[in-house]
């Protein structure tokens, strides 16, 4: 039978459900961006909290600035907005229903619901989840991109913008007139200084059209820097399967991995949830969290992921089980990344890489080297090249990382080395497709992106390294620069 909120009691013994009335909460969040991944971590701890009879007044609205969540939003009203999560523990999988979502707003072109519903004083916390490279940044100064059309729509039609952060600023407008104070812009991406970045895209695009409502929401509005945490593959037959194997019929169920962390920086202007009660930690420190996580765990994500696909290994726990892309990514790690992360209270780079080793390993997890490899163009701009220059920099070891890149490259050809093609994996595949065919022959085709390597393709022992890397792979295959790297 289909998951309803009136059949939670129909459901198997084995299966938690919420014990809160849910008729009873009222909103305090929008998420904007619903993802998989929201939906098992920020909406999970916030279940936690109903389920100790607290929070119950910040329940979730769930939204969405495009029309392709249309599909899935239909999925989740029709299931009361329910959401079965399934824990992927190597020693038994689990499920649980989470009950913290409460709405899913229209999906519209001018974004008026969405707007009418963040400028309500009962939302506080507009939370988002929309993608690393979703924030209009440019990625080689790390300044605000306003030339992109997006922004220069918003710019010239505030009162119905196309973004999600037009339609912040537009509800933040309304709650100004009305003498109300503003939400806090709680970014929950994989970005380092992800609500400094949430800021800065908010109050820059502001700014274009309106400098004294620019001035007034950087003066009010608060937006917490966060570290999020939990490996969430992608739904697919495999995860629906889960589901019903453990008695629930649930048309958007979500899988995720026994472990999550959540450091949240305390400065949340119209209150928060006591996240803390169900784990989660708030901290001062929040970017050195994210940098060990970003440097070492996204990072070697895409170590391996990239390699993954080139050799036709469709998992990330198959790559931690193939010596040659497992032996890239230890040495890697250990030599040219953890020099360069501090360590956390109770958290050495060093014990931080077993965890992700083993994390990774973690077979009950299907997350696909697709899923990982996709949207490069952010997530190496984002998780190695910084490592890579602070290398060049201090004249640490930089070899594995220019390999990381060769390999990237390598993968945006299209093809693998069996022979198969590689869809389009990247929002701007097309550019990079181009760059990487032109770099089998003149791998300094590809480091001519100035979009995404900026000043680094003229670093010499950067540029000698990948040349090296590419054409071996091109010569050699990918295993063999592997091997001749671990050597
Ligand atoms: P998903 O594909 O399930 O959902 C992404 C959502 O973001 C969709 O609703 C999509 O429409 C929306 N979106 C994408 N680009 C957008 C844009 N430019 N503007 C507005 N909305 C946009 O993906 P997910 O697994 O939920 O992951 C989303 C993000 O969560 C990741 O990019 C990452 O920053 C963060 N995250 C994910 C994981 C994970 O393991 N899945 C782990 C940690 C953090």
């Amino acid at each position: 039978m289909p998951l309803r909120n009136a059949k939670l009691g129909c459901l198997p013994d084995s299966v938690s459900v919420p014990v809160y009335d849910r008729k009873a909460l009222t909103p305090g969040i929008v998420h904007i961006g619903l993802g998989n991944f929201h939906r098992a971590h920020q909406a999970w701890y916030l279940h936690r909290l109903m389920q100790y009879g607290i929070a119950h007044d910040w329940a979730i609205i769930g939204a969405s600035v495009r029309q392709a969540d249309a599909p899935q939003r239909d999925r989740l009203l029709a299931q009361d907005c329910l959401t079965t999560l399934i824990e992927l523990d190597p020693s038994g999988i689990s499920a649980e229903v989470v009950g913290s979502m409460i709405g899913y707003l229209p999906i519209e072109d001018d974004n008026a619901a969405l707007i009418a519903q963040m400028a309500d004083p009962a939302i506080r916390i507009v939370a988002l989840t929309v993608t690393e490279g979703g924030y209009y940044v440019d990625p080689v100064t790390g300044g605000f991109d306003a030339m992109h059309p997006d922004m220069q729509h918003d710019k010239a039609h505030p009162d119905t913008p196309r973004t999600a952060f037009g339609a912040m600023i537009a509800a933040l407008r309304q709650r100004r007139d009305a003498g109300i104070g503003p939400f806090a812009g709680q970014s929950c991406d994989n970005l380092q200084g992800n609500g400094a970045i949430l800021r800065q895209t908010v109050v820059s695009l502001a700014r274009l059209s309106d400098p004294a409502l620019a001035d007034w929401i950087d003066q009010n509005a608060s937006f917490p820097n966060a570290m999020v945490d939990c490996i969430v593959p992608a739904t697919g037959p495999a995860e629906l399967a889960l589901a019903r194997a453990q008695g629930v019929d649930d048309a958007a169920p979500v899988a995720h991995e026994n472990y999550r962390q959540w450091v949240i920086e305390d400065d949340f202007c119209a209150g928060r949830p006591d996240w803390d009660q169900a784990g989660a930690t708030f901290s001062n420190a929040v970017h050195r969290y994210e940098a060990m996580k970003i440097r070492m765990l996204n990072a070697g994500h895409q170590l391996i992921a990239n390699a993954g696909e080139i050799l036709s290994v469709p998992t990330i726990s198959g790559c931690m089980e193939h010596a040659g892309i497992a032996g890239f990514f230890a040495r890697v790690e250990r030599a040219e990344i953890a020099p360069h992360v501090d360590a956390v209270p109770g958290i050495t780079p060093e014990s931080y890489l077993a965890l992700i080793t083993a994390r990774f390993a973690n077979t009950a997890i299907v997350d696909t080297s697709r899923r990982v490899a996709f949207d490069g163009s952010s997530r190496h701009t984002g998780f190695i090249l910084p490592t890579l220059r602070d290398g060049l920099a201090a004249g640490t070891p930089i070899d594995g990382l220019a390999l990381a890149e060769a390999l990237w490259a390598r993968m945006c050809e299209g093809t693998r080395e069996d022979g198969t093609e590689i869809a389009p994996n990247d929002p701007h595949w097309d550019t990079l497709q181009a760059a990487a065919k032109a770099a089998r022959d003149n791998p300094g085709a590809w480091l001519s992106q100035q979009q995404v390597y900026g000043d680094l393709a003229d670093h010499p022992a950067f540029a000698a390294a990948f040349d090296r890397w590419l054409r071996m792979i091109w010569q050699d295959g990918a295993e063999a620069a592997l091997t001749a790297y671990a050597a």
